[in-house]
């Protein structure tokens, strides 16, 4: 098999939402695909996020001003950013690597990059699910950013100047035109601005399970199974070794294990500086009706998501690597700020949770052919926005796959961009 016939095969390592919507475009085209997770379909990262398809996010996490702002953050417990003090060390080149793309042309480049792979997403998140399935899953009343504070920072004004120069539809918001949209909200934001064309997702698992069960009805198999490596085996051709020592070859590979990407295919050589972002949500089970459309608390840095199983506060960043046990205080820390938003915000059974973000320092993920074994397609690394790039992704996945031209341009996507990396 060259990389010039078309493959027959392939083996997608992962089943967060981008190896399923990856692995259903890929089934959909006729290639015999296989997706391989130790866990059920979701379970990672994709599961207890924020819901939120936030088609025209398109400012990135480091901006600039935001290095005055890290001391304050990292001594403040209840902020946003909190760093375990045993895993500076290994986190502290992605750290260094995070502010430096805080400067503006990696923002603005970060930024332009963001605006292709998210634009159309709702859409095309109902022609991946389905006309049933979306109408059940998919909302579309925009998202809202909230501030408390009448003070922009250096670096919200940097994320404005970027919304209004890639003509993102939104809407300055007063105090009273919140209450009027939100009436449940406590009235305690100064402004806000409402971005018109986000949509958000009422069950982000159930939604990854419905792109599950479409790729099995279009062919495709499940496979539930720990990778240990994908390899080079002695023959010069790629494989994977499942724990367990059963290998599984095909034409083509994808690894989009979320935060656990770059650890499977180090036999491979692959050097990109991909860690994790932890994020905790609080669900408060069996809550309704308390708000249409995603709020997110612009001076904390959390969302609140009104999904079909209850109210779910979502967000922080913990920076402890893959491995530590969760800190459900940080979730507990959730729902106090999400009581202070409400007027009043009823008791109800709560369900805590931790997800691994996959992210790299630029916010841009990896989507690209691996060079040192073009049978690999990488597909890992969307950081707070995989809900959202997932529809994407999975297009330019199948069209790398096959050989395709890809109908985007990917070329900040390039592993090649982190060439000096050394883990
Ligand atoms: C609190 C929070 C809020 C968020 N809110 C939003 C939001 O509102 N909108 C948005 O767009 N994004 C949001 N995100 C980001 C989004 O959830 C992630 O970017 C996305 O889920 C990543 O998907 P993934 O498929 O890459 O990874 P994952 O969902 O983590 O999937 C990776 C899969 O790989 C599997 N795996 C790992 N190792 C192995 C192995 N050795 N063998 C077999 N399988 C393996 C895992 O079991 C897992 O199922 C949020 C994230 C968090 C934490």
């Amino acid at each position: 098999m060259t990389m010039t016939d078309t493959p027959r095969s392939a083996l997608v390592l992962g089943a967060g939402i981008i190896g399923t919507a990856s692995a259903l475009r890929l089934a959909q085209a006729g290639v015999a695909t296989t997706l391989i997770d130790w866990q059920a379909p979701g379970a990672g990262a994709s599961s207890g996020n924020a819901g939120s398809i936030s088609e025209e996010s398109i400012v990135p996490i480091a901006l600039p001003g935001m290095l005055a702002q890290v001391p304050g953050w990292l001594l403040d417990p209840t902020g946003p950013l909190h760093v375990r003090w045993r895993y500076l060390p290994r986190a502290a080149p992605w750290l260094a690597r995070w502010l430096l793309a805080s400067r503006i042309r990696t923002v603005e480049r970060s930024s332009a990059a963001l605006r292709g792979l998210l634009h159309g997403a709702v859409d095309e998140y109902h022609d991946l699910l389905g006309p049933q399935e979306a109408a059940r899953l998919i909302r579309r009343n925009g998202q809202l950013i909230l501030w408390q504070s009448d003070r922009q920072s250096r670096s919200e004004r940097a994320g404005h100047d970027l919304r209004e120069r890639h003509g993102v539809a939104m809407r300055w918001l007063s105090a009273g035109e919140i209450g009027e949209l939100e009436p449940a909200l406590a009235p305690v934001f100064a402004r806000g601005l409402l971005l018109e064309r986000h949509g958000h997702l009422v069950d982000p698992l159930a939604t990854v399970q419905a792109l599950a069960a479409r790729f099995a009805a279009a062919g495709g198999t499940l496979r539930k199974a720990r990778v240990a490596a994908l390899e080079r085996g002695p023959d010069g051709d790629t494989r994977v070794v499942l724990e367990g020592g059963e290998i599984l070859q095909a034409d083509r590979y994808v690894l989009s294990a979320g935060a656990w990407s770059v650890r499977l295919a180090k036999a491979l050589g692959l050097r990109i500086p991909l860690d994790t972002e932890r994020g905790y949500h609080v669900t408060l089970k069996g809550l309704g009706g308390l708000c249409t459309r995603p709020i997110m608390h612009g001076d904390k840095a959390f969302i609140v998501t009104q999904m079909a199983m209850g109210l779910r506060v979502a967000g922080t960043v913990e920076i402890a690597g893959t491995d530590a046990p969760a800190d459900y205080r940080r979730a507990e820390l959730l729902l106090e700020h999400a009581r202070a938003m409400f007027r009043d915000l009823p008791d109800a059974p709560t369900e805590h949770w931790m997800g691994c973000r996959p992210s790299l320092p630029d916010s841009l993920p990896v989507i690209d052919r691996m060079r040192t074994a073009p049978d690999v397609v990488l597909a890992f690394g969307h950081g707070h926005l995989g809900m959202t790039g997932a529809p994407a992704t999975a297009r330019m996945v199948r069209d790398l796959v096959l050989g395709r031209r890809v109908n985007a341009d990917i070329s900040a996507f390039g592993a090649g961009r982190f060439d000096h990396w050394r883990s």
